[in-house]
């Protein structure tokens, strides 16, 4: 039997099974096309952990839209019955009395969120791995932590699928169909055709080639990440005596030991950008980032810069210029919409995305105001 679809998202990564979720809620019959398994490694929402915070220096939109998604992560830990979002805090390490940590620190107690600033003796007391020596000082937060992310999009996916989402794996859309009404169909590289009132594009880093006649500002940047075993002490990197750490001014973060006792240390600031991404790099780790992984550990964690065991991982950013995110409705057709250019930190923001887009689809507006987000502030081609 064919199911007339209200709507089709074309990419199930956490964007895609979250909207496609909330537009179920709102009564649309919805189906979710993926190129592979929903979730899969290659997504940049198939990773074990992604940070949950709060803080964005001074820029107090995000911190709010942070504060929005809070209660719905919660809300998913409960209908999951699984801890996605763990809130094992935040923990800053400032290097400088008013950088971007004392911005953080400013907006969050404005906005009335619980943190705490630690002195490096304070810090020491609690966590003696950290050397007070390169540290002014520390910003915690508690309700911070980290998402399981690979589990929150299978287990989104899962309550989707109890609101009668159609989850598709191994369907890779690769043509757009239109007509004078707006978008017909998609058509994916078996040749099938999906027909629906209108539709989602939530394809991650692959959304610009996806929708390239619109020629969309995302560029991708490299992204590398060192997973290491500590030689020592194991028991203090546990999720619950450890928070998950940020140096942002190094651009350093990283998480407590999870899988197989390993620490993961990320950096965020952007890698090299490269035209497409390669996932026979999915594994892989240079000598550089390994050394600068090492340098920051020497300065500010020197018991885990002499690690032995470690191994490498790469992901990649989909950067807009301005690293704000795209959420809106594509400018020459009335029924089409995208969420993409997520620039390397949209996932804590995911639940709050998701109900933004089935309302803003739905409704025609959304509760969260989308305007930082259009389209409109690029100058996009005229599309084919
Ligand atoms: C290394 C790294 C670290 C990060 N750390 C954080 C963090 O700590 N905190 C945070 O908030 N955010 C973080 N992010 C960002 C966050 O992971 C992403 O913003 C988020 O996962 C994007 O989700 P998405 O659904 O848009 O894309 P994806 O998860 O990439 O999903 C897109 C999906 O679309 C499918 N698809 C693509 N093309 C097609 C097609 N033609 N047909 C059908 N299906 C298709 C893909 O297979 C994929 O499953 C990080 C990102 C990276 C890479």
């Amino acid at each position: 039997m064919s199911v007339k679809n209200s709507v089709v998202v074309v990419g199930g990564g956490i964007m895609g099974v979250q909207a496609a979720w909330h537009l179920a809620q709102l009564g649309q019959t919805v189906t979710v096309l993926d190129q592979f398994d929903v979730p899969n490694q290659w997504a940049a929402s198939g990773d074990h952990l992604r940070v949950f915070r709060l803080t964005y220096g001074k820029d107090r939109f995000y911190t709010e839209m942070a504060r929005k998604a809070l209660p719905l992560w919660l809300e998913l830990n409960t209908l999951s019955e699984e801890t996605l979002l763990q809130q094992n805090g935040v923990l800053e390490l400032a290097t400088k009395e008013n950088g971007y940590e004392a911005q953080s620190l400013a907006v969050l107690k404005e906005s009335g969120v619980r943190c705490e600033r630690l002195e490096p003796t304070e810090l020491r007391r609690r966590l003696p791995m950290y050397s007070p020596r390169a540290i002014k000082w520390a910003l915690f937060h508690p309700d911070g932590g980290m998402i399981w992310a690979n589990r929150a999009v299978a287990a989104t996916a899962s309550i989707a699928q109890r609101k009668n989402v159609r989850i598709r794996s191994n369907v890779r859309v690769t043509q757009i169909l239109k007509d004078k009404n707006g978008v017909r169909a998609v058509k994916d590289a078996s040749g099938r055709v999906w027909e629906a009132e209108r539709f989602l594009f939530t394809a991650g880093y692959w959304t610009g080639e996806l929708l390239k006649s619109y020629g969309i500002p995302i560029k991708l940047t490299r992204q590398e990440q060192l997973f290491l075993r500590p030689l020592s002490n194991r028991g203090r990197y546990r999720p619950e005596h450890f928070p998950v750490f940020a140096s942002l001014s190094q651009g350093f973060y990283g998480f407590p030991v999870h899988l197989h006792g390993f620490i993961k240390i990320g950096n965020h600031n952007k890698g090299p950008v490269v035209k497409k991404a390669d996932p026979d790099q999915l594994r892989s780790l240079t000598p550089k980032f390994e050394k600068s992984c090492r340098s920051f550990l020497r300065k500010f964690m020197p018991e885990l810069a002499d690690f032995t065991e470690f191994e490498g991982h790469v992901c990649w950013y989909d950067n807009t210029p301005d690293n704000d995110f795209i959420l809106d409705k594509l400018p020459d057709v009335p029924n089409a919409y995208i969420a993409a250019g997520f620039s390397g930190h949209g996932f804590k923001f995911a639940p709050i995305v998701g109900k933004s887009m089935a309302e803003l689809m739905v409704a025609g507006k959304s509760e969260l105001n989308l305007h930082r987000f259009r389209l409109a502030r690029f100058k996009l081609k005229k599309p084919r």
